[in-house]
């Protein structure tokens, strides 16, 4: 299935950051990236510098960094200089607790200002900061606290009661807890706040070597039990010009990334690339509810919006006139990550928001996007994109003796690309083994299967663990799911691939409809009727099943390996992150 490409105009184009991709590629290298940071002597850096005193140093600290929506509504502004500040007290409190550099600092914590101030505070110190997501229960935050060997946890009183307090005699290498609402502590606990009170707003900034770890980060586990991916503070060099080129980042911007730090994406371009860009960030402490972003996009003059194809589905779920109801005039540039973006989704948003949405593809392993719709380039909507200046992406076919690249256009095969990127991933912790298999004569293997056209844009077929295989055809669960998508009735759509003896496997498709859609034998008849329209019998879902909801992970992704699971009565498997999804 093919559809109009959308154009970018001359006028739009000249105004980007990256007017001229194919220059961009001819010009580019890291150390010229690396050349727009300030660093330290002897070829070190930090990232908390690079995202903070560096500005202030150069008069921009009275500008408002991050304008925190408290869930009441309520905005707190801070400035460079007080993130300065407040970083500056954070990282004084580690080292009078006694950490030293290479120490990991956790925090549990929803999106709350001393989320931002820890993480800072810790790179500044030279420490590893690892984010947890709010959500998670006792085990899965026991089981990530020892992989990574927890010393410092940040956390609220709350969180701590509900989820930590059992587990402490279970994690010896965790010495100190900070609470930011601690108030009286009891023993054991530390009061965040009057500490930081007393910690002076002066800090040398730890200048840490380009491959010294910074950051931890575990994947969604989508596929499986999540890795523990290892950071460099070298990978701020990928973060800031990815910033500039893929979500085309300007000093004067007010942008939103609407993930939470817990996952990476909230990370590298929820803290670290808006910041070392200089721009006004928002965070929202709230869950996503379709009216307060459509007010937040508005109010606070959204020009630069990042989220995920989940939200952008519900979104679409609750109809085309909402957004019209806002005056959204200021957005400029929307991007989106962590799953295919089905093309419907870029071609709605032309239509409400008078741009599409840009997707880019990327991984926690990779710690930065890779292939990007760029604001300058004109949108194919399904297509991830073209890779950025910097990477080489390829489609390489598995052999016995190792990968080649595939030598025909259009040829499906796993998504690679070659290492050498500063934001690459140095280690799965405590998982040499599964990091080694990542990588095969001089690639690094993605575990999504891709194509590329003749233009040299990258389709999203699926993960290689989704992949169907029918009467000879391999069948990518994105396509099935795009052209089902396509129908007026469905808001949702998981595609798995369930054996058969005679095909292999046949496809089949669970559907979740729009509101005022009722499920019925007719309308299933009707979806199959359209799929096989657009797609063609042997590709076409045979059975579809209706669901209320589908199992997704807490960062938004379907979990196609559970539907699986569930259809077939297997195990499922780990599902430390899988959100609740009562049927
Ligand atoms: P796990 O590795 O634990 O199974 P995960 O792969 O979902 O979890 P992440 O690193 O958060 O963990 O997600 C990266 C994956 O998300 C990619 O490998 C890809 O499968 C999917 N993804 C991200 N962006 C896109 C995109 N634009 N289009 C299609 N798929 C995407
Ligand atoms: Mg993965």
């Amino acid at each position: 299935m093919t559809h109009d490409i959308i154009h970018k105009t001359l006028e739009e184009v000249r105004q980007t950051n990256m007017p001229d991709y194919l220059n961009e590629v001819a010009d580019f290298s890291w150390n010229n990236a690396r050349a727009l940071l300030d660093g330290f002597p002897g070829g070190k850096l930090n990232i908390a510098y690079e995202a903070i005193d560096r500005h202030v140093n150069s008069g921009k600290g009275d500008k408002v960094a991050l304008r925190w929506i408290a869930k009441d509504g309520q905005r707190t502004d801070f400035t460079y200089r007080d993130l300065e500040q407040k970083s500056n007290q954070f990282a004084n409190v580690l080292k009078t607790l006694g950490a030293e550099t290479g120490d990991t600092v956790y925090s549990l914590l929803g999106r709350v200002p001393e989320l931002y101030i820890a993480a800072l505070g810790t790179l500044k110190a030279g420490c590893v900061f690892c984010p947890l997501f709010s959500a998670f229960g006792p085990e899965p935050i026991k089981v990530r606290m020892e992989i990574g060997k927890a010393k410092f946890l940040i956390t609220s009183r709350k969180l701590y009661k509900r989820k930590v307090e059992g587990l402490r005699d279970e994690l010896p290498k965790l010495e100190e807890i900070l609470l930011v609402d601690g108030g009286e502590v009891d023993t054991g606990l530390r009061d965040l706040d009057g500490l930081m009170k007393s910690a002076s707003p002066n800090f040398a900034v730890e200048p840490m070597a380009q491959e010294d770890k910074a950051l931890l980060h575990f994947t969604s586990g989508t596929t499986g039990k999540p890795k523990g991916v290892v950071h460099v503070h070298e990978a701020v060099v990928a973060h800031h010009v990815t910033g500039q080129i893929a979500l085309d980042l300007r000093p004067d911007d007010i942008y939103w990334c609407t993930a939470d730090p817990g996952w990476v994406t909230g990370t590298s371009y929820g803290i670290i690339a808006p910041l070392t860009n200089g721009v006004t960030m928002i965070v929202d402490e709230a869950e996503f509810d379709t009216n307060r972003w459509y007010q937040t996009l508005a109010e606070e003059h959204v020009n630069v919006w990042y989220t995920a194809p989940t939200a952008i589905r519900m979104l679409m779920k609750a109809g085309s006139e909402l957004p019209k109801a806002h005056n959204l005039s200021e957005l400029r540039f929307m991007a989106s990550v962590g799953e295919p973006l089905n093309p419907e989704a870029v071609i709605w948003g032309n239509e409400v928001f008078g741009m599409p949405f840009h997707d880019n593809w990327w991984q926690t392993e990779t710690g930065g996007i890779m292939i990007a719709n760029y604001a300058s380039m004109d949108i194919k909507p399904g297509s991830m994109g073209k890779p950025l200046p910097g990477i080489t992406a390829g489609i390489v076919e598995k052999f016995k003796d190792g990968v080649r690249e595939a030598a025909k256009p259009l040829a499906i095969g796993e998504l690679a690309l070659k290492p050498g990127w500063p934001s690459m991933m140095r280690a799965y912790l405590n998982e040499d083994e599964r990091y080694k298999k990542c990588f095969s004569d001089d690639w690094y293997l993605s575990g999504d299967l891709a194509m590329r056209d003749s233009d040299g844009y990258f389709w999203f077929v699926g993960r290689s663990d989704d992949v169907i295989k029918s009467a000879g055809h391999l069948i990518g669960p994105f396509e099935v799911e795009s052209a089902l998508m396509e129908h007026e009735a469905v808001a949702e759509v998981g595609v798995i691939g369930v054996p058969d003896e005679t095909v292999g496997q046949i496809v089949k498709a669970f559907v979740v409809l729009k509101l005022n859609y009722q499920p019925d034998e007719e309308l299933r008849l009707d979806l199959i009727g359209h799929a096989r329209k657009q797609l063609g019998p042997a590709v076409a879902p045979k059975d579809i099943a209706f669901r209320k909801n589908l199992p997704k992970t807490r960062s938004g992704k379907i979990m196609r390996r559970l539907l699986k699971a569930r259809e077939l009565g297997l195990p499922e498997g780990d599902i430390s992150t899988l959100e609740s999804d009562e049927q």
